[in-house]
């Protein structure tokens, strides 16, 4: 793959009063120019951290993010900066991400600013035009974030991050906090400026639906770690890891035919302790002894399609 986006062996812990929680351990993947992954597992697995460490918010500690050609792990908040242009965030909540002291075309001239596009008025243009390419009006430039409805502020938000022509946006939940009918909206605005702009994303939901929709492969963290990774139709179609069956299980129309919703036992994981070996052995259906003291490595199982399970195959 002629990757945009490539990551090894990434490695972000936060040390807490109760200890080192291992949030990212060891994450490896790419992104293809142009191409939408997507990021799905539980609440609470590393997701978003993941996020933040590729765009630099929450730098990772250790392992290798190559982005454009360019090394990005131990670069300082200045250095960082040039390649942030192209790299870009949307979060879940979009009235916490935008400043509500400023208008909506302060907000989007904003980051035009900072990086020296643009003449004033030209930016001032950018941003109406940005705002009618994702469904408001040029006029709302004068507005404020709390005159607009959720869906709306996302709307700005997406306008923000495509403001600087990026080659990646890192969508974090970024439709999680909408009524459904909106979502729905939302979703195909990012996939028509996806198109449009041949954006790369990494999308992260826990929404499998949403995921399996946008998505060209989906890889699946459990607990600080990818444990499997492919294309949208192979992993749907054929889930090998236990974790993933049991989330797809989820999924109207899927659960191998008899379409019944498996759920998890055991209890729920924490990154503070991970237990030893493969991390999901305390709830896995179909773990034997050497499971909890061996580490699965990821195999890849079919073209491209890759699972970190002893019995994956
Ligand atoms: Fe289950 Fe063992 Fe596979 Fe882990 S390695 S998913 S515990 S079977
Ligand atoms: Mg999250």
């Amino acid at each position: 793959m002629n990757a945009l986006l490539s990551v090894r062996g990434l490695v972000k812990r936060h040390h807490t009063s109760s200890g080192t929680v291992h949030a990212v351990d060891g994450v490896d993947f790419e992104i293809a120019p142009g191409e939408v992954l997507g990021l799905v597992g539980e609440s609470g697995c590393g997701k978003s951290t993941l996020g933040r460490a590729l765009n630099g918010l929450d730098p990772a500690q250790a392992g290798s993010i190559t982005f454009g050609g360019a090394e990005l792990v131990g670069l300082g908040r200045r250095a960082w900066r040039p390649h942030r242009r192209e790299m870009q965030m949307v979060f879940q909540d979009p009235f916490g991400s935008l400043n509500p002291r400023s208008t909506v075309g302060t907000i989007l001239q904003d980051p035009l600013r900072v990086h020296g596009v643009g003449t004033r008025a030209e930016r001032r243009a950018t941003a109406a035009a940005l705002l009618e390419r994702v469904g408001l009006r040029a006029a709302d430039v004068d507005r404020y974030p709390h005159e607009f409805s959720g869906g709306q502020r996302q709307r700005i938000s997406i306008a923000r991050a495509i403001a600087l022509r990026p080659k990646l946006v890192i969508c974090d939940e970024a439709v999680s906090a909408l009524d459904v009918s909106i979502q729905a909206q939302i979703v195909n605005l990012l996939r028509s400026l996806q198109r449009e702009y041949g954006l790369s994303y990494l999308f992260i939901s826990h929404d499998l639906a949403v995921v399996g929709y946008l998505s060209d492969r989906i890889a699946v963290m459990y607990l600080g770690r990818i444990v499997e990774i492919g294309t949208k139709a192979s992993l749907l179609a054929g889930p090998r890891h236990p974790y993933t069956r049991v989330l797809f299980s989820a999924l109207p129309g899927r659960g191998g035919g008899k379409a019944q919703r498996q759920s998890l036992t055991g209890e729920p994981p924490s990154p503070l302790n991970p237990p030893a070996g493969c991390r999901f052995h305390p709830r896995c259906p179909l773990a034997v002894e050497r499971c909890r003291t061996e580490v699965p490595a990821m195999r890849e199982l079919a073209d491209g399609h890759a699972a970190a399970c002893h019995l994956a195959d």
